[in-house]
């Protein structure tokens, strides 16, 4: 039997590059992820380094922090070059899984940016090595996705099979129809595993926020009482798998990201630093209503390099360790 089977493309799931990155809204499938609370000192782990200059690897979410939608953000380029000649290293974060790391290089590319698609983990790839972790000769899965989920699970040896799947694994699938719906719940219901590549509940788009892959799962859980493993942020998977990717310590690497209850909450759960930077969606007002909290606060990337540079903390400044 041939278990080599190519995944095949649905025309409706193609088109990935209409969609940004970043530009998902965050997932509020995780009960915990929803728990108010106001900072304290309990949020800081002991094993995260005191100070920012301290760190040696840094994760960068990429919407809000590299750019915005599809405009550069400053200093990406200025910042990255820092980071190597600093010996320090980094790779770019993301809970889209409908483009693949070479669209988003292509994108960066086209923002005067120079990033190895290596560097960028997408929602898809992750998910592809969590579950080669735990299948690494391959195994069948069915998959509601587009090309960044399916070519990943592709090339880690896993075929696509509607009838009896060990894994069904769910992306943003903006060809999703009601006969995807049932085959994954009879598979789900007939004891596949349910995991998804994120749990983003709406995406902006410019008719306003349309149905994210949480609006999917959503329907699964419904259908099959059924709770997904989710493998991108807010869950510390995807923080541990780039950990792992980079070779680098847990005590000196941090997370930067425009958002508390994706970027800051996924570090948090993974036991890195969290970098909060104020050039996208939360501002620090909002972190006494969400369950992930900063270690440092920065304005934008310049301040992040001067910070990691080393440069004393002004008094009342914001960019401090919390
Ligand atoms: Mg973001």
């Amino acid at each position: 039997m041939d278990n080599s089977l190519p995944f095949a493309l649905d025309a409706g799931a193609l088109d990935a590059g209409a969609l940004d990155a970043g530009a998902l809204d965050a997932g509020a499938l995780d009960a915990g992820a929803l728990d108010a609370g106001a900072l304290d000192a309990g949020a800081l782990d002991a094993g995260v380094s005191a100070r920012l200059s301290d760190l040696r690897a840094i994760l960068f979410d990429m919407d809000g922090v590299l750019y915005l939608g599809d405009a550069p953000i400053p200093g990406v380029q200025a910042t990255l070059d820092y980071l190597e000649a600093t010996g320090r290293k980094y790779c770019l974060i993301t809970n889209n899984s409908t483009m693949t790391p070479d669209q988003y290089a292509e994108k960066l590319s086209r923002m005067g940016v120079t990033v190895a698609e290596d560097l960028i983990l997408t929602s898809g790839v992750a998910t592809a090595r969590y579950l080669a972790r735990l299948e690494p000769k391959g195994a069948p899965v069915y998959v509601i996705g587009e090309r960044g989920l399916l070519e990943p699970l592709e090339a880690h040896g896993f075929w696509q099979d509607d009838r009896a799947p060990r894994y069904v694994c769910v992306g943003l699938d903006r060809g999703l129809t009601y006969q995807k719906l049932k085959v994954a719940t009879l598979a789900i219901r007939a004891g596949a595993r349910f995991v998804a590549s994120n749990p983003d509940t709406t995406l902006p788009t410019e008719e306003g926020l349309v149905p994210g892959n949480g609006a999917t799962l959503a329907a699964l859980r419904t259908a099959t009482d059924v709770e997904p493993l989710v493998v991108g942020k807010p869950s510390a998977a995807i923080v541990d798998l780039a950990v792992e990717m980079l070779g680098v310590e847990k005590a000196t690497t941090a997370i930067i990201g425009d958002r508390l209850d994706t970027d800051v909450l996924a570090g948090q759960r993974a036991g890195i630093g969290r970098i909060l930077v104020l050039t996208g969606v939360h501002q620090p007002a909002d972190i006494p209503a969400f369950e992930g909290k900063p270690n440092w606060i920065v304005s934008d990337l310049a301040e992040l390099c001067r910070l990691l540079d080393g440069a004393p903390i002004p008094p009342g400044e914001t960019s401090s360790r919390l």
